[in-house]
């Protein structure tokens, strides 16, 4: 891409309203403009990152086995009465009549739709067990939207819904969310801890929310550093087996990690006093384990290898899409910009030409562009008129991993210079090598 024929408004200045440092950095960097409280439109440069989160959800979700559809954000009240949470969600449920004076909502989550469906086109054991999911927007009206995307109203979020014949397979599809979500977020870059938490208005049985360390978030976590130290890496799992995806859960769980609403600070106290850690957290997400509680209400059944029908045992799970944003950003920037994790950046490298207008330098930039973007790199290249401490600005705050720069000196000894954004540390060497290490 070109920049200047890209639509990026970046900001000098931090807007006033923005009170976190990934709230500023992306309106700054144009990725996002708010466009009604809590709700925003995503920009090119937004929408890029978000396209890149949702393909590793989804890439992830499919290797787990489970199975993408799409359910729509508008729903009938009537299903939510019947589960009986029409009138339980409260004020967080933005609700709308249509024309004909039919009650609707829009869905804040799907629990309701998609045992519906289940219920209306699965009665046997033997299409079990099944995960759905689906990434789409979801809508609460949430009493203080803040912090950008990470606090919206309107906010894209995978949910997904197993449905198993009893609790012993339910469980493995609790497990085996766990092992694909812990997954999913080293892929992105980022480590988010499980932690014991409150099932709240989901309701149920056993439930983990995955926490980013950060000192904006708006959980605060307890938890013994051990678990600070685990890391899946590129381990071969296998998602049908029970025992493996029970022995990845069981690590993850062993440590003591809780959010306050499950804290237990006698159980704490024993651990050592310097592996104790005490933080703030941002939940990225959340898997539930709740048993019949929604297929008893809405008489959701399957026959069993006896012939007897049974309730399906359900649980649910979320990764909060557009609040990853957010999360990457509050983890990983410094005070000129972002830094991006090489998985989520929105181009893979930026070319900043030194000289626009001069002819050599414009040759060198144009073939180093075109080679780019042949090798796949997914280049940026700043050809705007404009001073060169202008474009490094913007090249810091858009936050690309890797930077090129080309200007007439250099070129005269036929090197230009590769920079990494996040140790900062550059680099001069020809153009032709700078392309080989990135590729
Ligand atoms: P929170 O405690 O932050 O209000 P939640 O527990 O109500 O979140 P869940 O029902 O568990 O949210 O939804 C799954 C995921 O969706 C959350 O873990 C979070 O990452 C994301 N999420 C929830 N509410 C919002 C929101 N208002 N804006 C952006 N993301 C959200
Ligand atoms: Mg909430
Ligand atoms: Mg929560
Ligand atoms: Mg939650």
């Amino acid at each position: 891409m070109r920049l200047s024929k890209y639509f990026m408004p970046t900001m000098k200045d931090n807007p006033s309203d923005a009170q976190i440092a990934s709230h500023r950095l992306m309106i700054r960097a144009g990725m996002i403009r708010q466009s009604a409280s809590g709700i925003y439109s995503w920009l090119p440069t937004g929408f890029k990152v978000l396209r890149k989160l949702e393909n590793i959800v989804h890439e992830e979700q499919v290797r787990a086995g489970h199975i993408p559809m799409l359910m729509p954000t508008l729903q009938s009240a009537d299903l939510w009465r019947e589960s009986g949470r029409y009138d339980d969600y409260g004020k967080e449920m933005l609700r709308i009549s249509d024309r004909h004076g039919r009650d609707m909502l829009y869905g804040p989550t799907n629990e309701e739709l998609i045992t519906d469906i289940f219920r209306d086109n699965v009665q046997s054991y033997k299409d079990l067990p099944m995960t759905l999911y689906h990434i789409q927007w979801k809508f609460r009206d949430e009493v203080r939207p803040r912090f950008g995307v990470m606090r919206g109203r309107e906010f894209f979020m995978k949910d997904g819904y197993n449905f198993d014949v009893d609790k012993d397979s339910a469980l493995h599809a609790y497990n085996r969310h766990m092992v694909s979500y812990l997954r999913t977020y080293e892929r992105m870059g980022m480590k988010a801890l499980p932690m014991r938490a409150d099932s709240g208005p989901i309701g149920g049985e056993d439930t983990h929310e995955f926490l980013v360390l950060a000192d904006t978030g708006e959980s605060e976590v307890f938890y013994d550093k051990a678990i600070l130290d685990l890391h899946l890496g590129d381990r071969a799992v296998d998602y049908d087996s029970w025992d493996q995806c029970a022995e990845i859960a069981r690590e993850w769980t062993t440590p003591y990690a809780r959010t306050d609403e499950t804290h237990d600070p006698e159980l704490f106290a024993q651990i050592p006093s310097e592996r104790q850690g005490q933080s703030r957290g941002i939940e990225v997400g959340q898997i539930f384990y709740f048993g019949t509680k929604y297929s008893d209400a809405m008489n959701a059944k399957v026959v069993n290898d006896q012939g007897r029908e049974v309730p399906v045992h359900m649980g649910s799970h979320g990764i909060g899409v557009s609040r990853m944003l957010g999360a990457i950003i509050e983890a990983s920037h410094d005070e000129n910009g972002i830094i991006w994790p090489e998985a989520v950046t929105p181009f893979g490298v930026g070319i900043v030409n030194l000289k626009q207008g001069d002819d050599d330098t414009d040759a060198a930039c144009e073939a180093l562009y075109k080679s780019a973007t042949l090798l796949g790199l997914d280049p940026l290249y700043d050809d705007r008129k404009e001073r060169a401490g202008a474009k490094f600005s913007t090249m810091e705050l858009i936050g690309l991993p890797w930077r090129i720069t080309v200007g007439p000196r250099g070129l005269k000894n036929g090197v230009v210079e590769l920079t990494c954004r996040k140790t900062g540390e550059s680099e001069e060497l020809t153009a032709e090598l700078a392309l080989e290490k990135l590729a």
